[in-house]
């Protein structure tokens, strides 16, 4: 599946421009609330490694990556819908989306970052409450064995390692 989208119609076209990617509207609500609460944080950082991807929300310092994803271009199971207009097309674009992501998630939590994946329909008090969680959770990694959630085996699991993977949109703390 190579080539360009082509919107077969000037409606889908319209449609899709209006789809922002990033400095999206709930990014910025998150993005000022953390900045009210006194956080401070890189926008639009790259990935360490993987230098053409960047994590929207990084803190550095901590090793955290906030991502706010975008309904329809990350696939949220109830907001996403591939379109009629080329479908295939868009089906395949979406679905090696969610394979970058993955990907990206890995590079993160291989460099010893704890990765949050959002989705852009979760309010902006919640992504701050959430990520505030976390940060005190990695601030106090140094001396105590943390408890997190496992993205991949959806279980909780003990030890004193590293966190592996926050559930990305299900975060439950
Ligand atoms: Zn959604």
């Amino acid at each position: 599946m190579a080539g360009e989208p082509v919107p077969s119609s000037v409606e889908v076209s319209a449609r899709m421009s209006r789809l922002p990617r990033r400095d999206t509207g709930p990014e910025l609500a998150a993005r000022r609330l953390l900045h009210a609460a006194g956080y401070r944080y890189r926008v639009c950082f790259p990935v360490p490694g993987a230098p053409r991807r960047s994590i929207d929300v990084a803190f550095t310092r901590s090793k955290v990556a906030v991502f706010i994803d975008g309904c329809f271009w990350h696939g949220c199971p109830e907001h996403g819908e591939v379109p009629m207009a080329n479908n295939a097309w868009w089906a395949a674009k979406l679905a090696k989306n969610a394979v970058r992501d993955r990907a990206t998630n890995e590079q993160l939590l291989a460099d010893g970052w704890t990765v949050l994946r959002f989705w852009e329909h979760t309010g902006a008090e919640e992504v701050l409450s959430r990520t505030i969680a976390v940060l005190r959770s990695r601030e106090m990694l140094a001396t105590a064995p943390i408890i997190c959630l496992d993205e991949d085996t959806r279980s909780y699991r003990s030890g004193n390692q590293a966190p592996r993977t926050i559930d990305s949109h299900q975060l439950m703390l």
